[in-house]
């Protein structure tokens, strides 16, 4: 395999982020390694929703996207079905991409196992965990925890939420807990609910939705609860004692999904942690990727996803240039960060700011709140300005990816 001085891109962690950065790259003519702690990659348990300019970008990768995830439309609501919001789509963005809709169910292992089948052999390399950098003036050196070392032009960092590479180079993340818990569960088809439609509602204290998914081409749901948790809260003994409880608040069909679940290997408990903004990805010539720098909480539903992308813009700024001038790492850097940063920091934090409003509210508030988001089109303008319209924009500024003019 080819590793030649200029060309060359290390890689650490073969989550989505790594993968993603690892097709984009190769495809721009870089010689890249992906080094990963576990003995091969694995996708973490249960669904995922991937929205239309992640499907673009795998599209670009070669992966079929016509029959990859369900296609759905998204209503907000309350615990008793009273609609708040809905989120319509531009239709203007669904012709440029020639995809309809906007967030598509998808099972994670099936989702990931794609991306993964466009790796060319050779590229990932399992059983290296990596314990710390060096920069030098040429490049930078690996060291892996087996003491092997790897010498590169470019050292990209997707080593996840607790990334030895972002930790080396921005310092302690200062992780906290977001004082949320989701239990991420999917199944196979149930009666009686419209096709193509998913549903986030709340309760005064619990969110429970549910969407239509593909598993494997296979139609089935995801559907999820996130709860008020404090860190290190004792899990349930009884996990179906407990969400049947949580469901029974809710209107059908969430309280039927249980019936359809195996509770043995279908339903995934997560604790969310954030970390405070960063300004910055990059030093020197490290970069970094996904949760290494972003940890998302649940509301934007949006962590696999943005990782994706990060990847792909990553590789679209380097564009193939020779990596052994710091120059040219920089301007690619740069141009990266301008696209993206700002981006995503508003996404994570407004997914925070989501939580907030609808898990952490006193009695009272959570009272005012609820009827001004049943009896206002408040919810709905709110989404509209802070979430959708920041997509639409960023979906129209990927100009190449567009294929429906
Ligand atoms: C409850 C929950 C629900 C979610 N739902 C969605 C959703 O619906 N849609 C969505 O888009 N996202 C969702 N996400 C977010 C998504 O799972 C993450 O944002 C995404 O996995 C991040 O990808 P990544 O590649 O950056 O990191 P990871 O997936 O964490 O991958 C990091 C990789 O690096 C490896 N690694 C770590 N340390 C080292 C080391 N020292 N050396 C070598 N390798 C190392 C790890 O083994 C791993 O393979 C959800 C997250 C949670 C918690």
């Amino acid at each position: 395999m080819n590793w030649r001085k200029g060309k060359r891109v290390a890689i650490v962690g073969a989550g989505p982020g790594g993968i993603s950065t690892a097709l984009a790259m190769i495809s721009r003519g870089y010689d890249v390694r992906v080094y990963e702690r576990q003995p091969e990659p694995k996708a973490l348990g249960g669904a995922v929703l991937l929205s239309v300019p992640v499907l673009a970008v795998l599209r670009e990768y070669g992966i079929d996207v016509s029959n990859f995830g369900s296609y759905t439309s998204v209503a907000f609501k309350n615990n008793r079905g009273k609609e708040r919001a809905n989120l319509p789509f531009n239709p203007i963005v669904e012709k440029a991409f020639d995809i309809k809709g906007w967030h598509y169910g998808v099972l994670r292992s099936s989702a990931f196992g794609k991306m993964l089948e466009r790796v060319p052999d050779g590229i990932v390399v399992g059983d290296h965990a990596l314990s710390h950098y060096r920069e030098h003036a040429d490049g930078v050196t690996l060291y892996f925890e087996s003491g092997e070392t790897v010498e590169a032009d470019m050292l990209v960092g997707a080593d996840g939420i607790n990334s030895k590479v972002s930790r080396q180079a921005f310092g302690d993340p200062g992780l906290f807990h977001v004082g949320l818990r989701i239990w991420l569960a999917w199944c196979d088809p149930i009666d009686g609910i419209p096709p193509n439609e998913g549903v986030i509602s709340h309760s005064r204290k619990y969110q429970a939705s549910y969407f239509p998914m593909l598993h494997d081409g296979k139609p089935g749901y995801e559907w999820w609860i996130v709860e008020p948790s404090k860190e290190n809260a004792p899990r349930p003994k009884n996990v179906e004692a407990h969400v049947r409880k949580i469901l029974s608040e809710f209107s059908d069909p969430l309280p039927r999904f249980p019936d359809a679940t195996d509770f043995d290997h279908q339903i995934f408990c997560w604790d969310v942690y954030n970390r405070p903004s960063l300004q910055t990805w990059s030093k020197g010539r490290v970069v970094c990727v996904g949760d290494a720098v972003h940890p998302v909480s649940p509301y934007a539903a949006y962590g696999m996803g943005m990782a994706i992308e990060d990847g792909y813009f990553l590789a679209r700024f380097l564009d193939g240039r020779n990596l052994d001038d710091p120059q040219t790492l920089r301007d690619g850097f740069a141009k990266y960060e301008e696209t993206r940063v700002e981006y995503v920091n508003h996404n994570v934090e407004f997914a925070r700011k989501m939580g907030n409003i609808f898990h952490h509210q006193s009695y009272p508030v959570a009272k005012i709140r609820d009827l001004i988001f049943d009896h206002t089109p408040f919810l709905n303008k709110m989404i509209q300005r802070d979430y959708l319209d920041e997509q639409e924009a960023m979906c129209m500024s990927m100009k190449e990816l567009h294929v429906g003019y």
